[in-house]
Formats: C-alpha cells, sequence, structure tokens
C-alpha cells in the first residue's frame, strides 16, 4: 500500500473549501489542488475566444487546443494554460457563470481527468472540487462534504464583495448561489453529490478555525 495520502473535499460553491482546504494543507504539509481553477482556465480560454458557453461543440474543440499545467510555489497554486499564468483572470464574476456552464459537459470534464488523478497519485493532496469523492478519487483516504446555508453563503459573500467597495445586492447574490448549486447538482456527469463514504461538515455556524480543526482531527485519524 502506498504511503501517499489523499483527502477528497467536496461541497457547493461558496461553503469555504478553499479556505479552509488551503489552511489544512499547510498545516499538514499537504499539497492543496484547486481543481475549479482547471476548469476556470478553459472557460476563461473559451471566453477570450469569443466562444459561447451554450456552444458544446465549440467548447469541447476549444478545451482540446489547452494545455493546462499546475505549478506550485510556496505553497500557492498557478495554473499554467498554453504556457500563461492565468489566476489573475479566472475569478471574475463572468468566469465563474462560464465555468459552471461548460463543466457540465462529459468532454470538457474528461480533459481535466488524469491531471487530477496524476497529482494525487504522487502526492499527499488535499483536493478540492465537486466530484473528488465521488468519481475522482473514489480511494480517498477521507472525503469530507463541505456545506453551508444558501443564506450563510450568501451572507459570507456579501460581506467579502462589500469589504472590497464593491455594490453587491444580497437577494441577487442569494440567487446567484442557487443557480449555481442547480447547475452543480444536475449534471449528467460530475455532478455534485455527497459520497456514501463522505464525512459532512456543515460550516454555517462554524468559525475558520472550528472547520479547520475538525478536519484536522479526522485526518490524524487515518488508518494506513
Ligand atoms: O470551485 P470553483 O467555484 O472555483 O469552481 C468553479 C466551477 O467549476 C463550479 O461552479 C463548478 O461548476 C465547476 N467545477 C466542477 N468540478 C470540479 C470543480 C469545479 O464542475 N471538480
Amino acid at each position: 500500500m502506498s504511503d501517499i495520502i489523499n483527502i477528497a473535499i467536496d461541497g457547493p460553491a461558496g461553503a469555504g473549501k478553499s479556505t479552509i482546504a488551503k489552511l489544512v494543507a499547510k498545516k499538514k504539509n499537504f499539497i492543496y489542488v484547486d481543481t475549479g481553477a482547471m476548469y476556470r482556465a478553459l472557460a476563461l480560454f473559451c471566453s477570450r475566444n469569443g466562444i459561447a458557453p451554450e456552444d458544446e461543440e465549440k467548447v469541447i474543440e476549444n478545451c482540446g487546443k489547452c494545455d493546462i499545467k499546475i505549478e506550485y510555489k510556496d505553497g500557492v497554486q498557478y495554473v499554467i494554460l498554453n504556457g500563461e499564468n492565468v489566476n489573475d483572470f479566472i475569478r471574475t464574476e463572468e468566469i465563474s457563470r462560464f465555468t459552471s456552464m461548460i463543466s457540465a459537459y462529459p468532454k470538457v470534464r474528461e480533459i481535466l481527468l488524469d491531471l487530477q488523478r496524476n497529482l494525487a497519485k504522487e502526492n499527499n493532496v488535499i483536493m478540492d472540487g465537486r466530484d473528488i469523492g465521488t468519481n475522482i478519487l473514489p480511494d480517498a483516504d477521507l472525503k469530507i462534504y463541505l456545506t453551508a446555508s444558501v443564506s450563510a453563503r450568501a451572507n459570507r459573500r456579501y460581506k467579502e464583495q462589500c469589504e472590497k467597495g464593491y455594490d453587491v445586492d444580497l437577494e441577487e447574490i442569494k440567487k446567484d448561489i442557487e443557480d449555481r448549486d442547480y447547475r452543480d447538482m444536475h449534471k449528467e456527469v460530475g455532478a455534485l453529490k455527497v459520497a456514501d463514504d463522505a464525512v459532512t461538515v456543515d460550516s454555517s455556524d462554524m468559525s475558520i478555525d472550528e472547520v479547520v480543526a475538525e478536519i484536522s482531527g479526522l485526518i490524524d485519524n487515518i488508518k494506513k
């Protein structure tokens, strides 16, 4: 049996997966793999080429032209799209929506499958996404389903955006979260669901430190 440890962390948008996974990775000296960023890079490429997210054929054709590599510097993941570091361009609302639409196409998911599995084969990883525990790493040593209520997630995003000085509407944010949840949960392939052997952590009323402590405790109990 290999000594490599794989942790899968799935859940809806805005539940805090990346914040928590980054902190746990640092604490446990794991690599944090953000699979959403890989899908976002594909979406960025299509969007830059003027492709509509609804045009499945063109999206697949364009995604086929993408070479995605993942690099790490001081624990930070960089997504390299055809040789360019695209970290600064993939977090806009437009790319979020585009990504959630094109990630429903089975052929798009296929493109990223090996990249995700190979990272987990060679490294101790905590990998966040939507179908990591159910599909990408079915044999993960620990599967977490990190969730939070729609209103808790909307309030967090609202606060974040207000702090950045954006003029945002709470009801609109709520609606956007509900729409994204629906799309994530109703994909033909790679749909978000709780793996049978996952531990569900509901962070609605928990602080970041409490969630990190709970997940770290679960990691300490992994038997190899
Ligand atoms: O996690 P993040 O919000 O960055 O993901 C962006 C979008 O990519 C999500 O809305 C989701 O639809 C999609 N995604 C996915 N499978 C993953 C990770 C992300 O379908 N493993």
